[in-house]
């Protein structure tokens, strides 16, 4: 296991760049050497350096994946369509499987060998564990304060409360009665979710990824 060197007093500062809105999942580049990410677009090619670490080297992998862009147009067409329970579904869905990358890269930067990393997640399927339990364990602070402090404050508790609401829906029984759990409005902010979710992932990953283990 390598050691966390945060916060380090000895890297430039650095300010993360959001990619634009465009009305898709938007792209990303990730620097192959310290796994850093940005919206500039011109970094795309590896004729920039780095912003963070300044290297030229490697091929620039684009975030968010393929299959996550896949996703995303899915749901980004059922709201078109106003189908909100769909909508809170997969947004839910989309969401757990961002968190399972962010978590996947942070042990990742501390060392985490592929057949550790796959372990953990096949052990800790329970999304409240993950957040709760593996987050700090890995972070050394809770998820709730890293979201503040990185300016999304209310994602944790909004994304929970929804999660609440999908997870009342879905097993929804005969013995509790049928019942409207999922609000069209739901449909709205779960686009939002979505929305903010991609900028909270790339300043976790600035953040607890690049600016943890990896060595300019
Ligand atoms: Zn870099």
């Amino acid at each position: 296991m390598s050691k966390k060197r945060r916060p380090s007093a000895s890297r430039p500062p650095h300010r993360t760049v959001f990619a634009p809105e465009t009305g898709e999942a938007p792209k990303y580049w990730e620097c192959p050497v310290c796994g850093y990410i940005t919206g500039q677009p011109e970094f795309e090619d590896g004729q920039n350096p780095c912003p963070f670490c300044k290297a030229h080297d490697g091929e620039r992998r684009s975030y968010p994946t393929e299959r996550i862009r896949r996703l995303d147009r899915q749901i980004r067409a059922y709201h078109l369509e106003g189908d909100h329970e769909i909508v809170v579904i997969l947004v839910m869905a989309l969401l757990e499987a961002v968190l399972e990358d962010i978590l996947d890269r942070i042990m990742d930067a501390h060392g985490a060998d592929l057949p550790l990393r796959r372990m953990v997640m096949d052990t800790q399927r329970a999304i409240g564990t993950r957040i709760g339990k593996l987050f700090p364990a890995l972070c050394g602070e809770e998820f709730e304060e890293a979201a503040a402090e990185l300016g999304y404050r209310d994602f944790p508790y909004r994304w929970r409360q929804m999660r609440e609401a999908r997870n009342a829906f879905i097993h929804d029984s005969p013995f509790n009665g049928a019942k409207e759990t999922l609000q069209p409005s739901m449909g709205n902010d779960a686009m939002e979710l979505l929305d903010q979710s991609y900028r909270l992932f790339v300043l976790l990953n600035n953040r607890f990824v690049a600016d943890g283990i990896h060595e300019a």
